[in-house]
């Protein structure tokens, strides 16, 4: 029998989420938490079709301490997730430069960094158990809204709910009925390569053993490009990843088929550790050139008739550099939820434009970090840092980490309800 797990109570607004990443799986399980009924339309097939992709994602401690919320769902995470507290940085030359210490952090909550279809399968069990209705192979194809209802088309057929949750992910229909327009990505300049394979096939190696000797965590960094690696599970698991400027074509996909010879020609000239590791790749690892698009901010997160909200990346998509699009993904559910909380059924409009009231400067704000620590690393000043090795820091702020999502709703609400009825609003 599944456990019951804390459920405030019951507030009988009715909310359908399009897509189960972890923006939208999130959304569900805090809206059960506070009492909504939530329905998740998800396009991909099957649960597998979500773990199969992927490799090392990031939960800083303002995402990862919303999963201390989800009973059992840290724990499960601690346990497959990077046990280090540290990140080594060296210069491409291989010179290390210092060890930035995230130990007094630990105040601000957990940080869980591990491979993206573990950690999603852990909160999906959640979900599950709590009785989140999770329906695969839906395919949203529209959506709409008028004054006292919003849905979505699938295989023809309208759904209808009291507001809908567009959790679609870069690519997001939901953005068309927001905006009014299609907006079409740009390119950032810049692509990732992303490799994840087993530990195994470096561990004779001289140059690269230390490397799964436990887990690691480490970058080299260099002139227009910043290489990092890192080894969980006491070595058994090791991934790199390496942000570079990118002369291709803009695609948002997360599935082209990188290739090693290719990946050398980046690093040529590098410390010969960092080609030795791409090297050592094994032909059958998982490895895809990644090329990450950037979009203008979006002028709102919600409809016309605030029915509809995006979130995650719908909404509004992050560097690698920043660390923090997942959380924020998280934090978007998080919030929504408990401004229907707040807001209760009869005034679930009010809500949704709280929600937009709430995250759109915070989420602008984190998105910029992303290019900040870009530029700090990729156009370093070598002799400055060689005089302060700290500025090659990444730049870890408390009012981006150290952050309650939930409670600072639950403290803000009614001044941004008040001001918005006023018509005080930002937009
Ligand atoms: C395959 C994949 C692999 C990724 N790997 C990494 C990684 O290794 N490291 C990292 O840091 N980040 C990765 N990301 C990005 C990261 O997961 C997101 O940036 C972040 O978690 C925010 O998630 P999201 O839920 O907003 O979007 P997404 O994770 O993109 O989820 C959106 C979901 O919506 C579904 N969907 C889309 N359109 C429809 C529709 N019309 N109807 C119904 N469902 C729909 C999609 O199938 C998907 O499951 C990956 C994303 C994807 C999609």
């Amino acid at each position: 029998m599944a456990p019951d797990f804390p459920r405030r109570l019951v507030s009988g607004i009715k909310v359908i989420i399009v897509g189960a990443g972890f923006a939208g799986i999130a959304a569900a399980i805090e809206c059960h938490r506070k009492g909504h009924t939530p329905l998740v339309l998800e396009k991909a097939s099957a649960i597998e079709e979500i773990t199969r992709y992927g490799d090392i994602i990031s939960f800083d401690p303002n995402g990862a301490h919303n999963f201390e919320r989800w009973p059992g769902v840290i724990e499960a995470m601690q346990k497959v997730a990077r046990q280090t507290n540290w990140l080594d940085l060296y210069s491409w030359k291989g010179e290390f430069v210092t060890r930035q210490s995230f130990a007094e952090e630990k105040t601000w909550g957990p940080r869980i960094n591990g491979h993206r279809g573990e950690l999603y399968s852990i909160i999906h069990k959640h979900a599950v158990e709590r009785g989140v209705e999770i329906r695969w192979g839906q395919r949203v194809t529209d959506y709409f809204e008028d004054e006292d209802k919003a849905g979505v088309v699938v295989d023809g057929e309208k759904m209808f709910a009291d507001v809908v949750i567009a959790a679609e992910g870069v690519r997001s229909r939901g953005r068309k009925i927001v905006l009014g327009f299609d907006d079409k990505p740009k390119s950032s300049g810049y692509a990732v390569y992303r490799s994840w394979f087993s530990g195994d096939a470096i561990k004779d190696n001289d140059m690269l053993k230390h490397l799964v000797d436990g887990d690691s965590h480490l970058g080299f960094i260099g002139p227009d490009l910043h290489f990092l690696v890192s080894s969980l599970k006491g070595g058994k698991e090791f991934n790199w990843v390496f942000t570079h400027v990118d002369d291709g074509n803009i695609e948002e996909d997360w599935q082209f088929p990188g290739r090693i010879e290719d990946c050398l020609k980046y690093v040529e000239g590098w410390a010969p550790i960092v080609q030795e590791i791409v090297r050592s790749t094994p032909k059958d690892a998982r490895l895809i050139d990644y090329k990450l698009v950037f979009r203008d901010p979006l002028p709102t997160f919600i409809s016309p008739k605030s029915r509809i909200a995006l979130i995650g990346d719908a909404a509004h998509p992050f560097l690698p550099t920043s660390i923090q699009g997942a959380s924020q993904s998280i934090e978007d559910g998080v919030v929504l939820a408990a401004c229907l909380e707040m807001a209760g059924k009869e005034n679930a409009t009010l809500a949704i434009k709280a929600y937009e009231e709430i995250r759109y400067e915070r989420v602008h704000k984190a998105q910029a970090t992303g290019v900040k620590t870009r530029e700090k690393w990729h156009k370093a000043n070598w002799d400055e840092i060689k005089r302060t090795p700290e500025a090659i820091h990444l730049t870890r702020e408390a009012w981006l980490l150290n952050f309650d999502a939930e409670k600072d709703c639950h403290e803000r609400y009614d001044e941004v309800a008040r001001g918005l009825q006023a018509g005080r609003a930002r937009l």
